[in-house]
């Protein structure tokens, strides 16, 4: 065992520091290969993670804060010399307050159990994505994470009224705040939320709740190309107004593909050139017919080719099969290379093709599958080279979209961060000044260095 295993084991006990690492915490979702830590620390409060921040800064030790492992970016993933620190046991929803619409949670509680706890009491937490049931609140605001209904509800840092986080040196900074309106200095918690892991370590938050929209309405909608689909997202902004929550993009590389590897129906009776899943919700008893009455105008005007209104809420589920199914990419795709950029709309239609065509041009055979939350202009992109196997040909692939995303005045995280996948091109998309900005909060945070050495805008 390390000294510094040791030194760590001694202060918090053999429970919570260990060397016998879980296979999990060897990686995330990066599809970095697995590195095993020093050691796992699995603090149960907020005041034995400030014991281990404290140690570690001491010893200038590295650490990866862990939480429920589903990011992308490699920003939870092992650095080599490091020791993990998962907030897994630091999971409890401690509070819900109905009158405030806020609900308070230790970092490590697992989205939909948040969720879950809200609707419990009437209301709704308004933050969703695809691994609800793995990733924390703790991860979720350190990534500023985004998905499915940002649209109408905003980014992560939108539902975040109150914070505590833990500094490099073990300084406990409690900013629980429960009230929308806080102006009392500095807006501190805002250093943490998408930080990535580098600024501190979040151990509770509270966040603000909604009502629960009291009527929905899913429609799976076919046009002929990104033009269409563009027209169509303009009409329903206007038909529906804040009741829109979700404007969901799939084009048929992604869709046709995921679809057969799934096995899933097709709601429509022939294809098209992109596929949309709109979803509305409110609180108006017309809300399904202004859905529907948009859509036939769409129809009329040729932006809309076909579409289909789910009946129930399983027929909800059903159309959103084929979009969930990217948990499923390991085995239905394989190795791959993953982007989650933002661009401006109007360059869209042509960036995708563009994309497509330059990849598969490049690495003939390679699949490139498109789809996104383009009510957000956020794209993504998988790509898998075939015949390239495990060795995927990652930093050709990165240099060839980034290099467009960049001269398109795109941005190359729109949602997933930085972490340790993308730090070459962190560039791109900020300025030096910006990136000198982020390093000077970082040092007088963390002056030693030691919170995700290596990853997101860290020197
Ligand atoms: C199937 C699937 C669907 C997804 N869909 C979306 C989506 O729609 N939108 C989206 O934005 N993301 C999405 N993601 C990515 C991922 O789920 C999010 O980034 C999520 O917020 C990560 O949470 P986590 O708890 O798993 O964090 P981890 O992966 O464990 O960590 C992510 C980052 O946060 C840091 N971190 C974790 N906990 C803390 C803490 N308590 N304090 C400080 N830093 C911490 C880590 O060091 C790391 O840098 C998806 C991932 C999967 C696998």
């Amino acid at each position: 065992m390390s000294d510094v295993a040791a030194r760590l084991t001694a202060a918090l006990g053999a429970e919570v520091v260990t060397t016998d690492i879980p296979e999990r915490n060897h990686h995330d979702w990066s599809g970095l290969p697995p590195v095993a830590p020093l050691a796992l620390i699995r603090p149960r409060s907020t005041a034995e993670v400030s014991v281990a921040l404290a140690l570690c800064h001491e010893t200038g030790t590295p650490v990866v804060p862990q939480g429920g492992l589903t990011g992308i970016s490699g920003g939870a993933h092992p650095v080599a010399g490091a020791v993990a620190l998962s907030l897994e046991r630091m999971n409890r929803v401690l509070a819900v307050d109905p009158q405030m619409a806020t609900l308070t949670v230790e970092a490590g509680c697992i989205l939909q159990s948040a969720q879950e706890a809200a609707q419990e009491a009437g209301l709704m937490l308004a933050v969703d994505l695809g691994a609800r049931g793995s990733c924390t609140l703790g991860g979720v605001i350190a990534t500023n994470a985004g998905g499915n209904q940002v649209l109408r509800y905003g980014m992560a840092r939108d539902h975040v009224l109150g914070l505590e986080a833990v500094l490099a040196d073990g300084t406990v900074l409690t900013s629980m705040n429960t009230m929308i309106k806080n102006n009392a200095g500095l807006d501190l918690k805002q250093l943490f939320i998408g930080s990535e892991g580098l600024m501190g370590v979040v151990t509770q938050a509270v966040m603000r709740l909604q009502p629960r929209p009291t009527h929905s309405a899913t429609a799976f909608c076919g046009c002929a190309d990104t033009g269409a689909m563009l027209d169509l997202l303009a009409r329903t902004r206007a038909a529906l107004g804040p009741a829109l929550i979700s404007f969901e993009v799939m084009w048929p590389s992604f869709y046709d593909f995921m679809r057969a590897g799934i096995e899933a129906t097709h709601p429509l009776s022939g294809p098209h050139g992109v596929y949309v899943i709109i979803e509305a919700g409110g609180f108006d008893v017309g809300l399904r017919e202004r859905l529907e009455n948009c859509l036939a105008d769409a129809m009329e005007s040729g932006a809309l080719a076909d579409a289909v209104i789910a009946a129930s809420a399983r027929e909800e589920r059903a159309l959103w099969a084929v979009r969930e199914a990217v948990a499923e990419y390991g085995r239905i795709l394989g190795p791959l290379t993953a982007f989650d950029v933002g661009l401006p709309l109007e360059c869209m239609a042509g960036a995708v093709a563009q994309l497509e065509a330059g990849i598969a041009t490049r690495w003939p055979g390679a699949r490139a599958l498109s789809y996104g939350h383009m009510g957000d202009s956020n794209l993504h992109l998988v790509v898998n080279v075939p015949q390239a196997g495990a060795e995927q040909p990652a930093g050709a692939i990165k240099a060839f979209v980034y290099g467009m995303i960049r001269d398109l005045g795109g941005t190359v995280s729109a949602e997933h961060g930085i972490g340790a996948i993308k730090r070459d091109y962190l560039g791109y998309s900020r300025s030096d000044a910006e990136i000198a900005t982020m390093r000077r909060l970082k040092t007088a945070l963390d002056p030693h260095g030691i919170l995700n050495p290596g990853k997101g805008f860290a020197p």
